[in-house]
């Protein structure tokens, strides 16, 4: 054995010592994996830094585990989730629901109240009409609007944290949490895999991304923005972009957005795109859905009271507008 003669000993210990540190040095040396799946209506993409694959794979899985559970939760396309089910069942009497609901609805309804109701997670019936509206090709007959803007408000859904309840006002209600859902499952996410050690991580939901610490050796994930060209470099916090790309209807010459203005029960015609950065995706994905019923010139007043956030808003023809912080992190 190598071992057995003492003189020899302390060199062989060394060297298997050496080794072994080496082996565990490279090992331990983060690498970047990425890995795509499908959830919320979405494509959901993760990037983490972690030591070796079989540690990424786990990581991954408990992420996205996690996201299909907030999915499953929270979405208004199926009836049997917890939200569809508290739109039926909580009509004039409180009913007890999950802790990442309440979380949401909590957010949304801060967020409702600092922004006059731009923001309204009780849209529902609105968005849904819209939603056959853009199926079918045509615009929604005015009296259609009127009658799901009756069953739209804020102000008609109640909470209470100690009992952690929710409560409608009247029948025909119907949440919709697509406009703060992404950016939550996104925190979510992250937590997750912040709790298995990846503490360098990205999560993008579509428009809505939330990162943490910086990748190994570098000062920040690298967000691109759309304009003026450039890019974030930032760590620990969201990025959210909210634009009527992808969704949209064209009709009589005009294009109505998926975001709905909670005051005319119309899809917004402005053409903004909004990019909102936050410490948290939850509160980014609201705000940028916010900004966007609000305005340019609103929405930026807004956005300059609220400590937390910046802003970049881009009007149709190509016009931006940069909050006063955002306008710093902007790199060419
Ligand atoms: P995306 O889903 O493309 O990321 P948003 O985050 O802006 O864009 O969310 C838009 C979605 O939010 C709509 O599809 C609808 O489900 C919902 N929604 C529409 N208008 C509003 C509004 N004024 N307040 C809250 N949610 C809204
Ligand atoms: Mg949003």
């Amino acid at each position: 054995m190598a071992w057995s003669t003492t003189s020899n000993r302390p060199v062989r210990m060394a060297t298997l010592v050496a080794l072994l540190l080496t082996g565990l040095g490279h090992a331990q040396t983060p690498r970047l994996f990425e890995s795509v799946e499908a959830h919320m209506g979405t494509l959901m993409r993760i990037q983490l830094y972690a030591p070796n694959a079989a540690a990424a794979r786990r990581a991954f899985r408990a992420a996205f585990d996690r996201i299909a559970v907030l999915d499953a939760e929270l979405t208004d396309y199926q009836d049997t989730s917890e939200l569809s089910r508290l739109s039926r069942e909580a009509i004039g009497r409180p009913v007890r629901i999950s802790e990442d609901l309440f979380r949401v609805l909590e957010a949304s309804r801060q967020i409702s109240e600092e922004t006059a109701g731009a923001f309204d997670i009780t849209l529902g019936p609105l968005t849904h009409l819209w939603r056959a509206a853009r199926k079918s090709n045509r615009v929604p007959e005015p009296a259609a609007v009127r009658a799901a803007l009756a069953s739209c408000g804020y102000q008609k859904l109640h909470l209470n944290r100690q009992d952690r309840t929710a409560l409608l006002d009247q029948p025909g209600m119907q949440l919709d949490a697509g406009g703060i859902a992404k950016g939550f499952a996104a925190d979510e996410a992250l937590a997750v895999l912040e709790r298995m050690g990846v503490h360098s991580a990205l999560v993008a939901a579509s428009g809505d991304l939330a990162f943490s610490g910086a990748p190994p050796g570098t000062a920040g994930w690298k967000i691109g923005i759309a304009a003026p060209v450039g890019y974030l470099v930032r760590s620990n916090g969201a990025v959210s972009t909210s634009g009527a790309a992808e969704q949209h209807l064209d009709a009589g010459g005009m294009r109505f957005s998926h975001i709905i203005d909670p005051r005319t029960g119309l899809g917004l015609t402005q053409g903004l795109t909004v990019t909102v950065t936050a410490r948290r995706g939850i509160r980014a994905d609201a705000a940028s859905t916010a900004i966007s019923v609000l305005g340019v010139e609103r929405g930026m007043a807004w956005v300059e009271r609220q400590a937390d956030l910046a802003a970049l808003v881009t009007e149709g023809d190509g016009r931006t507008h940069a909050s006063a912080c955002f306008k710093d992190w902007i790199a060419p």
